[in-house]
Parts: C-alpha cells; sequence; structure tokens
C-alpha cells in the first residue's frame, strides 16, 4: 500500500483491511473484487492485483520467504520492497533504498549525481554501513530521519544527530542535496467518457486485464489519445443517441500522463448489453478515482431523475 503513497493516506486503508483480513490465509480466499472494493481511492490497483496474487502463492508456502531474492520472486515486490520486508521482518543486511534516503546519504556525503545515479552511490555507502548489525532498526531510523528530520525543505539540522558529520550541513549547502534531474514534462492525453442511463442505471464496463486500470470497472470511454480521436474510436452509440455534454472537462493525472475527458450523458432507450448498475449500488463497485470523478461531474439525484426520462 505504501508504494508511492504516503502513512497519512494509507493509515485507514491499512487499519480496514487488517480488521477484515487478519491472517494471511483469509486474504488469500478474499476475491479479486473484494480486495478492489477496499482498495478504491487508493490509486495504483496494479498494487492490489499483485497483493491478490503474492498472498495466494504466500498461502501456498510451508516458509515464507525471508531473502530479497526470494521476496522478489512475489508479484509487485520490487527492489525496495523485498530489501524493506528482508531487513525490517527478518534481519537481513541490507538497506532499503528509497528518495528520503538518497536524501540523507545525499546531503551526509555531498554527494553531486544526479538521481537516479545517485541509487547506486548510496548503496555501495549503505552496504557497507548495514554490516554493522540491526539492519532492521538501521533502515527505520534512516526513513524516520528522513522523513521528519531530513526534509526535503527546511531540514531540522539542529535536531540531527548526523550534523557533525554531515558534509552539506557544515557547508551549508542543505538546498544543493540532492542534485535533481530535470523532469521530462509529461504529455496530455484526450479522451470522451460516456455516462449513459437507463430507468435508474447507468451503463458500466471492465477494463481489458492489460493495461491502464486493467480490470476496474468504469463507464465507457473512447481510447485515451492525442487531441483527435478517429470515428471509429466513438462509443458504439454515439451516433444512434442524442447526447448532453458536460460544459467542464475531468482532469486527472496518471504517473506519465495528464488525462482529459469529455463527459456526455445520454438515455438509453433500453438495455443495451453491459454491466447496468443501479445508480443506488454505484458506492459499493470498486471504481478507479478517475472514474468516479467522471461519474461525480453530475449529482446521483440528478442522474436518477434524468435517467427516467424517455
Ligand atoms: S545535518 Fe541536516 S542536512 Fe545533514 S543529514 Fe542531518 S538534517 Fe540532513
Amino acid at each position: 500500500m505504501l508504494q508511492q503513497t504516503t502513512v497519512a493516506t494509507v493509515k485507514d486503508y491499512f487499519e480496514r483491511f487488517i480488521k477484515k483480513w487478519p491472517t494471511l490465509t483469509s486474504l488469500a480466499n478474499a476475491s479479486l473484487d473484494e480486495i478492489l472494493v477496499e482498495w478504491q481511492g487508493l490509486g495504483y490497483y496494479s498494487r492490489a492485483r499483485n497483493l491478490h496474487k503474492a498472498v495466494k502463492i504466500l498461502n501456498e508456502l510451508s516458509l515464507f520467504p525471508s531473502t530479497p531474492t526470494d521476496l522478489r520472486k512475489l508479484p509487485g515486490v520490487g527492489d525496495y520492497t523485498a530489501a524493506a520486508i528482508a531487513s525490517i521482518a527478518f534481519g537481513y543486511l541490507i538497506v532499503p533504498i528509497d528518495g528520503n534516503i538518497m536524501r540523507v546519504f545525499a546531503r551526509l556525503f555531498a554527494i553531486p549525481s544526479p538521481v537516479p545515479l545517485l541509487k547506486q552511490k548510496v548503496y555501495e555507502y549503505t552496504s557497507k554501513m548495514a554490516e554493522g548489525g540491526r539492519s532492521g532498526d538501521f533502515a527505520q531510523g534512516l526513513m524516520d530521519l528522513g522523513a521528519m528530520i531530513c526534509r526535503p525543505l527546511n531540514p531540522k539540522c539542529t535536531e540531527c544527530p548526523l550534523r557533525v558529520e554531515c558534509r552539506a550541513h557544515n557547508e551549508g549547502r542543505m538546498a544543493v542535496f540532492p542534485v535533481l534531474r530535470v523532469k521530462p514534462q509529461i504529455p496530455k492525453r484526450y479522451g470522451i467518457a460516456y455516462i449513459l442511463l437507463h430507468d435508474g442505471k447507468i451503463l458500466l464496463e471492465k477494463r481489458p486485464t492489460k493495461g491502464l486500470l486493467g480490470g476496474m470497472m468504469g463507464v465507457p470511454t473512447t481510447p485515451w489519445e492525442g487531441e483527435s480521436l478517429n470515428s471509429e474510436d466513438l462509443f458504439e452509440f454515439e451516433k444512434d443517441l442524442k447526447w448532453h455534454e458536460v460544459a467542464k472537462q475531468v482532469k486527472h493525472t496518471f504517473t506519465h500522463f495528464h488525462l482529459y475527458l469529455t463527459v456526455k450523458v445520454g438515455i438509453s432507450p433500453k438495455l443495451y448489453k453491459g454491466d447496468w448498475i443501479d445508480l443506488d449500488h454505484l458506492p459499493g463497485v470498486a471504481l478507479p478515482t478517475v472514474m468516479k470523478k467522471v461519474i461525480k461531474q453530475i449529482p446521483t439525484e440528478i442522474l436518477r431523475n434524468f435517467s427516467k426520462i424517455n
């Protein structure tokens, strides 16, 4: 859950999860849809799908994997997560290197390399230090130091136990490190989202398993492309029905692009093929945030009244 997401955001989700599925076996027996419902709003849904796959694998094993190499084989477990579990849970001599820890080391040793070269340098420093033992405590100490003391802006150097050795502090160059790489601008993509209604129901569809928001439910959309769409990309009922366009576009930012969706609302004369969900049951459906934003463009009450107009 904490991959790409802060503790403050994750806390409530984590507590709900642990209450609902207190053991590995209970989580392994849950369906993906149940997990996605609890996950909704947290984003990066591939984590939920990987969690579901990983927990099923773990439930079949007689021993929980404890080395970074074995942990790395689990779906969704990358270098950082494998190192964090191995060091904190099993005392393995390795330090998980995240942005906070890279910042501490970049300042401590005034490392001029920008990310991602910095990561290799930090790895070289930390691998020697972790040999000192208590690697889990060491990793967590560094994480806390990076999060609370050596903050990106205004580091609290007077409270820092490393200040005597810290080169950036001694040279008054805390703001210089870590050296940042200039971020490339992320592109814009456009599309149309269709809210199709019929007698208190809304048409949803399951997105293809592979790809962005794979396996999640949502309203039908065109592909998310450049500014112009081909006519074959339009929703199959686009031409046959009357649509009302919502004045404000929905903007949503994914990691690698900004998405701008035009929202169109239409009344269907019948229940075409697809998943027609009662508007009252919509809150129980696991919808990704972008789809919630689309549907929230119009209050449910108005959608319900609108859906009954022929
Ligand atoms: S002394 Fe300041 S800059 Fe150096 S590690 Fe501590 S908080 Fe960071």
